[in-house]
Parts: structure tokens; sequence; C-alpha cells
């Protein structure tokens, strides 16, 4: 029945409108299906009950191996280390070395096959999903923006937020600009996917749409594309006033992100192959020479 209705739809609309209103039920159907798969999660996933502790501690991989459902091989094998409170860690290396995969099991996306992630000292199975959630801001790479204004963009994140509170995080982003271009400021439309705003743009709204919720650890998945060079600096400028005295833990893909952070964690092939800071690993890595010859910049 539905596919006779859809069916007749498709018969008596033009076929311009026809494709238009295809294009948008896949879209809606996309989205429909990522957040059933982010709610269709087994019950037993939620029963933590634990609270966080105050150690040290931000974030903690013990031993932490994982293959997605149906693989043969894991993605992320044997892979152990900390980040501290108030530091900056850059996961680097090549493409598919599981880098975002690491930043997906803190989320809890996904649960790891073998080993433990803690979050402030807690084992992420054993938090309620709200409490592990308070803890983390995670920005992807393609970060979704909605249509709509700035204003309800970064409402997403705080339903409360002050426009002075909004001015400032747009500003700490350096995205005062776009603001300051529009004459219905805040109220500026972003268009369809944030298609009226660059990608570098784009993904400065959504580093400041978690700034605006104050999670206390930060993870961020760096874009991969090319940026021109004014989204290059902004970028990395916004990087840096968002890590300032907070905890990060950075997909990074360029240099310059990488070159001051407390840690750079090498990755290759789902194995942490070196850690050290910058100056050090330039001596004792020979892939983290090689990535950071190339400017990192990889896939
Ligand atoms: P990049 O720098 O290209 O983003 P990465 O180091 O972040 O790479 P991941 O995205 O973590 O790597 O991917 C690690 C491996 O897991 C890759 O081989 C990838 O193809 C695979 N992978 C990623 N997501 C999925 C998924 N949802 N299902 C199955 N395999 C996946």
């Amino acid at each position: 029945l539905v596919a006779f209705v859809l069916y007749l739809f498709f018969l008596v609309m033009p076929l311009g409108q026809a494709l238009h209103a295809y294009t948008q039920l896949q879209t809606g159907l996309g989205a429909l299906q990522r957040m059933h798969d982010i709610l269709d999660v087994p019950a037993e996933q939620d029963a933590g009950t634990a609270a966080v502790t105050s150690g040290p501690v931000a974030v903690a991989f013990d031993g932490v191996t994982f293959a997605y459902a149906g693989a043969a091989q894991p993605v992320v094998r044997d892979v152990s280390f900390a980040v501290a409170y108030g530091t900056r860690t850059a996961l680097v290396g090549p493409s598919g070395a599981g880098k975002s995969t690491l930043l997906q099991l803190v989320e809890r996306f996904y649960d790891v096959t073998d080993g433990t992630v803690r979050v402030a000292g807690v084992d992420v199975r054993d938090l309620p999903r709200q409490v592990l959630r308070a803890q983390l801001g995670y920005v992807e790479q393609e970060a979704p923006v909605l249509a709509g204004t700035l204003r309800d963009n970064l409402r997403l994140a705080a339903p409360a937020a002050t426009d002075a509170q909004m001015l400032e995080v747009l500003d700490a982003v350096n995205l005062a600009d776009v603001v300051d271009r529009a004459p219905e400021g805040l109220g500026a439309q972003v268009g369809e996917g944030g298609v009226l705003l660059s990608g570098g743009e784009r993904q400065r709204l959504a580093i400041a749409r978690t700034l605006l919720a104050a999670p206390p650890i930060l993870l961020l998945d760096e874009p991969t594309s090319n940026l021109d060079a004014r989204n290059e600096v902004a970028l990395r400028q916004a990087i840096d006033t968002v890590a300032h005295n907070r905890t990060m833990i950075v997909v990074a893909h360029r240099l310059s992100t990488v070159v001051d952070a407390d840690q750079i964690v090498v990755m290759e092939g789902g194995r942490v192959v070196a850690t050290g800071r910058h100056a050090d690993l330039l001596e004792t890595s020979d892939l983290y020479r090689e990535l950071a010859t190339n400017q990192l910049l990889v896939a």
C-alpha cells in the first residue's frame, strides 16, 4: 500500500518536484537511521549507576581493543594512554589508523571489545549515559549544522544561553565577523545544512556550540579538508582558545594543532606506536617525523 501511494504521489508530481521530494526523503531517512542507531542501544548499556570521581585523570584507555560488528579484524588494538585534566592530547597517524574510532569509544557510540575506557576515573559502561554525556563535548569532522539561524544552532547545546553568551563563544572561535556581516546578527540564517557558511565556519560554529555547553572534556575531530589560509588560521586560534585550561583530545590533521600538545599519540594500524611531545617524537619516531614533514594532512 505504501509503495502504491508513493507511486501515485510521484505520478502526479512534475519530475523536478518528485526528484526534490525523493532527495529530501533520502536525507530524512538517513537522519532517521542515524537517530535510530544512537537510540537503539541495548537496555543494559544504560544500566550504569556509578558517579564520577575527582582524580587527576580525565580519560584513560587501558588495553583497549575494538572491532566493528561483523568485521574480521579489530581497528583498535591494545591501546593504553591517559589524559590528565587541563591538558591537550593530539592523536595523529595515517588514514584508517583508528583515531576517530577512539573518540567514539569515549563517547560510547560503541563499546570496547576488550579493555577499559575510563572517564573521570570510571569505566564508561558503569556511568549513566547522561552523566557521561555531561562530561563530554564531541565535535565531529562534519559537525551537523541545521537550517535556521545562528542562534537556533547555538541553542541546541544550551537552550538557556543569552545573546551575550552566544556572542562571546562566537568571538572565541573567530566567527564574530559572520554576525557582523549580517544585518540580522544572531538571527542570520545559515541555510539548509549550513550551506550559507563555509566548511571552516560550520566546524567553528559546532565548536562554539560545544563551548556553550561547557563540558569538562572536549573531543574534537579536526577537519581533514584543506582550508584556505584565513580559515586555517581561524581554526588554529579557535582550538587554542578552546583548549586553554581545558581537557582536549583532538584527532589532528594539522601540524599547528600538534606542536604545542602536551601529549601526542601516534597511531598506525590500530596500535599506539609512539607517545611523547613534538620535539621528542621528531627524534624517536620515524612515522611521526614522516607525518610532520608532510604537515600531517593525511586522508
Ligand atoms: P581518518 O584520519 O581517515 O579519519 P582514522 O585514523 O580516524 O582515519 P577511523 O575512522 O577510526 O580511522 O577508522 C579506522 C578503521 O575502521 C578504518 O579502516 C575504517 O574503514 C573502519 N571503520 C570506521 N568506521 C566504521 C564503521 N562504522 N563500520 C566499519 N568499519 C569502520
